[in-house]
């Protein structure tokens, strides 16, 4: 059995319907049959995908586990990276970062991605692929910022 085969067979039917509604489309072709034979597997078409996304399970946000905002699972991967964001944004945790940088330290953030949807719940670094007029706007403001500390 193939490793994403596996975590989807770890899915409820939820979860499967959010997965091949927002994350199906990113994997690549031969990837995508074998899920679209499982969503099959699973008696899952695509009326069914949409009525499961519309019911919305906010039945699981009784406990307080950590959950996806979108699709509402747990299944949130968290990693430690370093933050090299350090001139892009305005707060005080932010002008922390940068002088932790200028003492040779490195902040480390959590990057938080939702396994099922593909959502960022947090994006330290904005590596999440951005349309481009918004990137446009980052590289902007970052050079603006830029100025202004100078
Ligand atoms: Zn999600």
């Amino acid at each position: 059995m193939s490793r994403v085969k596996n975590f989807l067979e770890g899915l409820d039917d939820h979860e499967l319907a959010y997965f091949a509604k927002f994350k199906l489309p990113t994997y690549m072709k031969v990837t995508q049959s074998e899920i679209k034979e499982y969503l099959v597997e699973r008696n899952l078409n695509e009326s069914k995908i949409d009525r499961l996304i519309l019911e919305n399970p906010k039945s699981k946000l009784g406990d307080d586990r950590e959950r996806c905002p979108r699709c509402y699972s747990d299944k949130i991967r968290k990693d430690k990276v370093e933050w090299t964001n350090t001139g892009g944004g305005i707060g005080i945790e932010d002008e922390v970062a940068t002088w932790d940088g200028f003492g040779g330290r490195a902040t480390y953030k959590n990057e938080v991605i939702c396994n099922v949807c593909g959502f960022w719940l947090e994006d330290p670094n904005q590596e999440r692929p951005l349309p481009t007029s918004k990137k446009a706007l980052y590289v902007i403001w970052d050079f603006v910022l830029g100025v202004l500390r100078h």
